[in-house]
């Protein structure tokens, strides 16, 4: 399975912030040892797309509407991501769910759309703490992913994002023995819905915790928040 190395900018960096982080990023980008994908915030887009064209640095929107145009004040098209030069869309990320309200079943909604338009949907799922210390961690990932690849196309690309809510933004990195675990669960899981997919951790990944992450099995690369926004360390994380 290749190995993805994806980078979530939440709402972060203007677009001259963007251009500048391109410019000093595409000078290192050729050491990474797996496909680079930046998530710019939705404004900073255009500015991303423009300044990666003729490198191996792919973009992506950090959401998208289950709809490609009409009466949705407020939302951001697919359509317009993918004109601009975008690969990717990250759908029902942790923050979109929790913050956002987002269902299984709009999130369901806007994977096959991005599917149809071409795109690749890397769709994120994960436990609460509360729920992990439940023991309801297996369950809530395979709601999620029953749920959220409903109307998916197993013949399309899909990525998967592992990101344990707890682990996001905590500084609490999952344990090797736990990515391991879910892990394989996850993968378990797609392989009994008949899907294939690279499973991307995420949570608190830095550099020098990614090399003994990357090494568990069925971890086919980082979904990398914090840590992305700087080169020197998003590049060390790429390089593992
Ligand atoms: C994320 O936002 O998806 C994420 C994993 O953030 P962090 O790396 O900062 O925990």
């Amino acid at each position: 399975m290749k190995k993805i190395f994806a980078a979530n900018w939440k709402l972060h960096k203007t677009p001259a912030e963007t251009r500048a982080f391109f410019k000093s990023f595409k000078e290192v980008s050729a050491k990474a040892t797996g496909e680079l994908v930046f998530f710019p915030s939705a404004i900073s887009l255009e500015a991303a797309c423009d300044t990666v064209k003729g490198s191996n640095i792919h973009i992506g929107a950090q959401n998208c509407y289950a709809q490609n145009q009409g009466a949705f004040t407020g939302e951001n098209s697919a359509q317009v991501v993918k004109e601009l030069g975008g690969d990717y869309i990250l759908i029902g990320h942790s923050e979109r769910r929790q913050l956002f309200g987002e269902t299984d079943g709009l999130i369901a909604e806007k994977v096959a759309m991005v599917q149809n338009l071409g795109l690749t949907p890397m769709l994120c799922i994960g436990e609460t703490l509360q729920e992990r210390e439940a023991a309801h961690t297996f369950r809530v990932l395979e709601t999620q992913l029953l749920l959220g690849l409903a109307k998916a196309d197993k013949s399309k690309p899909l990525v998967i994002a592992y990101e344990p809510v707890w682990a996001i933004g905590t500084g609490k990195v999952a344990t090797p023995e736990q990515v391991a675990e879910t892990h394989t669960d996850v993968h378990g899981i797609l392989t009994k819905l008949g899907f294939t997919a690279p499973i991307l951790y995420g949570g608190s990944v830095k550099a020098d915790n990614a090399p003994t992450l990357i090494a568990q099995p069925h971890v086919s690369g980082f979904l990398v928040g914090g840590a992305s926004l700087e080169v020197d360390s998003f590049i060390k994380i790429a390089t593992v």
